[in-house]
């Protein structure tokens, strides 16, 4: 499971900020999106063995980047490949607005890795004309293009055309509108043509058995089919099945890797690893995060596989993601001192007893700075990590948080002095205590969220943590954030030195209140619903508080001047309310009660008022801020000797953001247009 972050709806505009001896964390703009960097603080400290594993695991990661264009959609990569090559050889008119608007297209396609918005999840609207892709396709080499054995280039425009412009071919990503058949209305490709979301349900439902106390992720690495027969299979992505070929790839840099790890046990952690990239056995894959949830010694760390369900509706299959880190160990004390804690929390919180852990096992935390992103962590990505995600483990074994210090860092320096809170907080005097206590606040929110949040509460006897469907993230979440919430405001921080005095957790929830009333929304188009996870959980934690608090005068909406602010009359009433939500979802989620979480979502996390979003839209327009960040990586570049051992890794800032992605697509090139 993973946070994101709160803070980056504001990153800067145009200026290019200038801080930390002239690193500049802000890039370009394109669409709604900008494009930032972050600085791998340490890397040049660390030892050339420690930098020789990260080397080799940063290929590994990126040799995995053709699986997710494919996992979200299946026409992703013959889509990439297609503007790509117009992109590059096209000799036409390259200043024309339609050759403009063909480049914004291919960013934005990089960037979600694939033709649906990676957070609202609709598709691209281009703003060029089939007439012009056409033209465009017809004047590149033949060659270049995507073209199955036979196909015209004709034939591959009349192929892609509807999938890029006709508004009712695959609209949504991942669809999760109430009462829809979620599995054929969404584009992303984990399931085959014309399986049905009862059908899959049916099929995952019959593979439980309610007595294993181990019980696998079922569907996790696979794409369920129909074969010839008419009958459902699962397509399995290992070695030699589904995927193949960039997974062969991604193996072969682990094992690269295995020699330089920190520690015999992670050489376990990457042998059982690849024994599941081998086998596709999701027994194994439990084994693998076993052994990697234990491992909290080792200085650099690694995440590389199928891992998160938020795209698939039903929250069953797994995108692809890596993230290779190391250890920041003077922040890491930050993390520790909740992590050591961990009981206390559980005991204290305002969840109801049945539904609390007895005991507190395996909870380790750590502050990490990022070497590389890749998969579904990259360009957008999380600030915080909370993993293995299977219930039992966690239960039996523990998990592992991780807060991603040198990217929370990069929003924060990108964000300040933009002219947001400016626009949308109150008065002065909040707008003082955002500032100072803001973003100290924000990374404690994503600790107590990753470290303590995901890996508190149980299951109650015989409940099943599926039955919530595809509510599950959205409740997850919520749990999450609200325990951090509840906890914020509490003395135990100020007591371990977490929190420098017992105001500043107000910061948070002023800027959580207004994130999840107002300024989330500049991420809706006009007259659309909520549909990404953890939007959807700040929305409903916010006005769930709301319309309790309203009457009583804790929280408000007040107009002034034609604007909306949020108002927050009695902080220490809200963190009660904080409490009371928290308790119920923890309810709905032990209990695994599906109509609960359906109800709570659809009445609070899910719908618009159209009237404040127009405001709220027009509001930030004039402060020219893109509402959604990512990040461009470093470029490592090793040097060998004859044997072919590293003798040394740089690390260079300075590559733009197309060629950044144009060589990952030359460089990285594993698998083949179609992978069916
Ligand atoms: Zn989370």
């Amino acid at each position: 499971m993973t946070s994101l972050a709160l803070s980056a709806l504001g990153a800067a505009a145009q200026s290019a900020k200038e801080a930390d001896g002239g690193f500049r964390y802000t890039d370009e703009r394109f669409a709604d999106i900008q494009m930032l960097r972050y600085r791998v603080e340490g890397f040049d400290e660390l030892t050339l063995r420690q930098k020789t594993f990260i080397y080799y695991l940063q290929e590994a990661a990126l040799h995995g980047r053709d699986i997710l264009f494919d996992q979200n959609g299946r026409y992703g990569l013959r889509l990439r490949r297609l503007f790509e090559t117009i992109y590059t050889d096209w000799k036409g008119d390259r200043t024309s607005r339609e050759f403009a608007a063909l480049t914004v297209y291919l960013k934005r396609l990089w960037f979600s890795s694939g033709i649906h918005h990676h957070y609202g999840s609709e598709k691209f609207v281009p703003e060029f004309t089939p007439a012009f892709l056409r033209r465009c396709a017809a004047e590149v080499p033949a060659e270049k293009l995507p073209l199955q054995p036979g196909e015209t280039v004709e034939a591959l425009c009349d192929a892609l055309e509807p999938v890029i412009f006709d508004p009712t071919v695959m609209p949504m990503r991942v669809n999760q509108k109430d009462g829809e058949d979620l599995v054929l209305t969404s584009a992303s490709h984990y399931y085959g043509d014309g399986v049905t979301q009862a059908e899959a349900e049916a099929f995952y439902a019959a593979k439980k058995d309610p007595n294993d106390p181990c019980p696998v992720a079922h569907g996790l690495n696979s794409r369920l089919v129909r074969n010839e027969r008419g009958a459902l299979e699962e397509r399995v992505w290992k070695i030699d099945g589904l995927y193949g070929p960039a997974i062969a790839r991604i193996v072969e840099f682990l094992e690269k890797a295995r020699p330089y790890a920190d520690r015999p046990e992670q050489q376990q952690v990457i042998d059982r690893l690849v024994d599941f990239y081998r086998t596709g056995s999701l027994r194994t894959f439990d084994e693998y995060s076993i052994l990697w949830l234990r491992d909290t010694e080792s200085l650099v760390d690694f995440v590389c596989g199928f891992t998160e369900t938020y795209g698939d509706p039903l929250g069953l299959k797994a995108s692809w993601e890596s993230i290779v880190n190391f250890k920041d160990l003077k922040a890491t004390e930050r993390t520790k001192r909740l992590s050591e804690n961990a009981q206390w929390f559980e005991d204290n919180s305002p969840v109801d007893g049945r539904f609390k852990k007895k005991e507190c096992k395996g909870i380790s935390a750590k502050v990490i700075t990022a070497a590389i992103l890749a998969g579904d962590l990259y360009p957008s990505t999380a600030i915080g990590i909370n993993l293995p995600n299977s219930d039992w483990v966690r239960r039996e074994h523990g998990s592992k948080s991780v807060t991603i210090g040198n990217l929370t860092d990069a929003y924060n320096k990108a964000a300040h002095g933009n002219g947001f809170d400016e626009e949308f907080v109150a008065d002065e005097a909040t707008r003082r205590l955002i500032s100072r206590y803001g973003d100290l606040c924000d990374d404690l929110h994503t600790d107590l969220h990753e470290c303590l949040g995901h890996g508190s509460g149980r299951m109650a006897p015989g409940a099943d943590a599926d039955s919530l469907k595809a509510y599950g993230s959205t409740i997850e979440e919520a749990r999450a954030d609200l325990f951090g919430l509840y906890y914020l405001a509490d003395k135990k921080l100020v007591e371990l030195g977490l929190t420098p005095d017992a105001e500043a957790y107000k910061a948070q929830y002023y800027t959580y209140m207004m994130n999840g009333l107002m300024t989330q929304l500049v991420r809706i188009r006009p007259g659309a619903e909520i549909e990404e996870a953890h939007m959807r959980n700040r929305a409903l934690i916010a006005r769930w508080v709301y319309e309790r608090g309203r009457d009583a005068g804790i929280v408000s909406l007040v107009r002034r001047e034609g604007k909306t602010y949020v108002e927050i009359a009695d902080y220490e009433a809200l963190r009660r309310l904080f409490g009371e939500l928290l308790a119920e979802v923890q309810r709905i989620k032990s209990e695994g009660d599906f109509e609960g979480a359906r109800l709570l979502v659809e009445t609070y996390g899910v719908k618009v008022d159209p009237a404040l979003h127009d405001e709220v839209l027009r509001r930030y327009e004039r402060l020219d801020l893109s509402p959604y960040k990512g990040f461009i990586n470093p470029r490592y570049t090793a040097t060998f000797d004859e044997e072919g051992r590293v003798t040394g890794v740089t690390i260079d800032y300075t590559e733009k953001y197309d060629e950044q992605m144009l060589r990952y697509s030359r460089d990285y090139n594993t698998l083949p247009d179609v992978n069916d």
